[in-house]
């Protein structure tokens, strides 16, 4: 059997730069690597990347493996699970780490079938167990209801990381860390898509994963034209907005507003759920947040379980309501 051993992060890439994931990744990877007494490595693929290696040390990396080359220009599927499987055969990492993100999401369950291990989705805490040098992870279930402890018994451990749920690694310009080429052998033949266009969706405002604040509008705001009035609070509360599933169905708000299971997954301080009953499935999304504040018409409606305050009644006169009240107190 293999000898496994350091903790691996995958680097993700968005427009050129690390990803922010990638700096809570290194947090908790630097934590998992000391209490192992081992070494911290992180695998960088892409074309071009030389730069983000050398920050990529920067961040707390003993080692940098990376794959340079122009068929890993735009992230593909084949591509980037093909140079994960080299990388870590060749180097047999004990734990690899990527971001809950959606190249995590894609990337990591093919890349653990590839690698005949297991992994462990949306972590939101990672420690070693001493004894036996095992990474337990912690994941939410039942829609965020409980929390699980898994435990892999195939190497190398693999979990992506829920975004906010680690602190961050600060870069340190005089941490030294070795610099190490992998060559990727890609042959173009074996990569089945292809990047014919990039569109950039422009979000106005703060973005959704980093908001403080999230106003998520559900089926019951009835429109586009509700929609404008939660973007009206959240420019006041200097918040973003979020959906249910329906009204991005619907066409009422962009599918990149969509919180939850198969949305995004935010944690902010206080989220305001407005006129959506609290699926399973829409609060697998928000779970983490700090505090949860209902406002629907149905006092029997899940949400109201999930809630720290809530009120009962028509959003169309709550929101005003409590705009107006805003306007007030700030004067
Ligand atoms: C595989 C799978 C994945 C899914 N992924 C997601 C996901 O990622 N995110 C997600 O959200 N859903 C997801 N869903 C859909 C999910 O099951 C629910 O259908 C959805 O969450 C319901 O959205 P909602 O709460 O807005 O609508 P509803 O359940 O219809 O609730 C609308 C609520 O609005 C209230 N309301 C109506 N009018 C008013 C008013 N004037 N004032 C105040 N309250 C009012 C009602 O009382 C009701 O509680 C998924 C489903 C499946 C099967």
């Amino acid at each position: 059997m293999a000898e496994y051993h350091g903790v691996m992060i995958f680097a993700e890439i968005t427009d050129g730069k690390l990803a922010p994931i990638f700096r809570e990744l290194m947090g908790i990877g630097r934590k998992l690597a000391n209490d192992l007494s081992e070494e911290l490595s992180v695998l960088v693929a892409g074309s071009g990347v030389a730069n983000i290696a050398a920050e990529a040390v920067s961040f707390g990396a003993d080692k940098v493996y990376i794959a340079d080359a122009p068929l890993l220009q735009d992230y593909r599927t084949d591509s980037y699970v093909a140079v994960i499987e080299k990388i870590v055969k060749q180097t047999n990492p004990r734990i690899l780490l990527l971001g809950q993100t959606i190249i995590g999401r894609d990337l990591a369950p093919r890349a653990a079938c590839r690698l005949g291990t297991a992994v462990t989705l949306d972590c939101i805490a990672l420690e070693i167990d001493a004894p036996t040098k095992q990474l337990l992870q912690t994941k939410p279930v039942y829609g965020g209801n409980a929390c699980a402890v898994y435990i892999m018994e195939t190497y190398p451990q693999m979990a992506t990381v829920r975004a906010k749920t680690m602190t961050a690694s600060l870069p340190d310009s005089s941490h030294r860390g070795e610099i190490i080429q992998i060559t990727t052998s890609l042959d173009g033949a074996d990569i089945k898509t292809d990047v014919l266009q990039k569109f950039i969706q422009e979000t106005e405002g703060i973005k959704l994963e980093d908001a403080a604040i999230v106003i998520a509008g559900g089926r019951g705001i009835g429109g586009p034209d509700g929609f404008k009035q939660l973007e009206e609070l959240a420019k006041q509360l200097k918040g973003a907005v979020g959906a249910s599933r329906p009204p991005c169905d619907n066409g009422w708000v962009s599918d990149t507003r969509q919180i939850g299971l198969t949305g995004k997954i935010v944690s902010p301080d206080l989220y305001i759920a407005v006129a959506l009953s609290g699926t399973s499935q829409h609060i697998a999304g928000c779970a983490g947040a700090k505090n949860i504040i209902a406002i629907n018409r149905d006092p029997e409606a899940n949400i109201f379980k999930e809630a720290r305050f809530g009120v009962v009644g028509d959003w169309k006169k709550v929101v005003p309501a409590f705009q107006a009240k805003i306007k007030e107190l700030r004067g």
